[in-house]
């Protein structure tokens, strides 16, 4: 398996929320207002298609613009990524649907740490999932789910829930980055930096007692120098090569397009 390709995919995927996170980020409201947001909690996701890099989706929570509670982030996305998949790799005329469903949409078969990164599809969410999205990655057959942020009450959802659908060939972790400068960093090293102090600060604010789906709300600053770090990334700042260095060309790319950074 391919280290330096997981920890720059996962880094520039983790970037890319945060940055989203910034450019489409709803302001909270006082709590006067009996609403939090206008549109929905500031949480984001994205799905990568493993074999090519291309992100599928970049959405966010839509509960109150919906006026929907089920439009979790992680809802939005797997149903927008479903969408475009049907038109990416329609289902061969002699492929049952069931089979299309393991094989050629969000899943594909194998259990070994390549297969994670190489076929099928990667959700990367700001927070571990909750119960009910754990169950829908579940039932959508989502091949791997990486997050940037822990969420102890829901950690053991996934695994949990996975039994009953036959152990199916997933993976739920925590989104890996790349390793710290020896010298003067690149702006995927300074993005890893920045994914730490998030982690830290999210972290605090937390045990401080601010739910965690809010913790975002207060770091509009510091949202902003993820945004500022996407676009300072250039092709001569990864270290992977030849097709894994296209893949994450590929989804650094389409990242920059769907936040209109490019
Ligand atoms: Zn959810």
């Amino acid at each position: 398996m391919s280290e330096t390709f997981k920890a720059e995919r996962d880094t520039i995927a983790g970037l890319a929320l945060l940055a989203a996170n910034h450019v489409r980020f709803d302001p909270p409201l006082s709590s006067g207002a009996g609403v939090s947001h206008v549109r929905g909690f500031n949480v984001h996701c994205l799905v990568i298609d493993n074999t090519d890099g291309e992100v599928l989706a970049l959405e966010q929570n839509h509960i109150h613009a919906e006026g929907n509670p089920l439009q979790h982030a992680e809802q939005v996305g797997v149903r927008a990524a479903l969408d475009r998949l049907r038109k990416k790799r329609p289902r061969p005329t002699d492929m049952p649907v069931e089979k299309y469903y393991k094989q050629l949409l969000f899943m594909a078969p194998g259990t070994g740490a390549d297969d994670f990164l190489n076929f099928g599809c990667t959700l990367y969410n700001t927070f571990d999932p909750c119960g009910m999205c754990a169950t829908t990655l579940l039932v959508c057959y989502m091949k791997r789910i990486a997050f940037l942020f822990d969420d102890q009450k829901f950690a053991t959802v996934y695994d949990d829930m996975r039994q009953y659908f036959k152990n199916r060939d997933s993976v739920k972790e925590p989104l890996s980055t790349v390793a710290p400068a020896g010298g003067v960093a690149t702006p995927l090293q300074d993005a890893a930096t920045l994914i730490q102090s998030f982690r830290d600060r999210v972290h605090a604010l937390e045990t401080a007692g601010t739910p965690l789906v809010f913790t975002l709300d207060s770091q509009f600053d510091e949202l902003a120098k993820a945004t500022r770090l996407l676009m300072q990334i250039r092709p001569e700042h990864l270290t992977t090569t030849d097709g894994e260095r296209d893949r994450n060309l590929r989804t650094l790319e389409d990242v920059r397009r769907l936040c209109n950074l490019q």
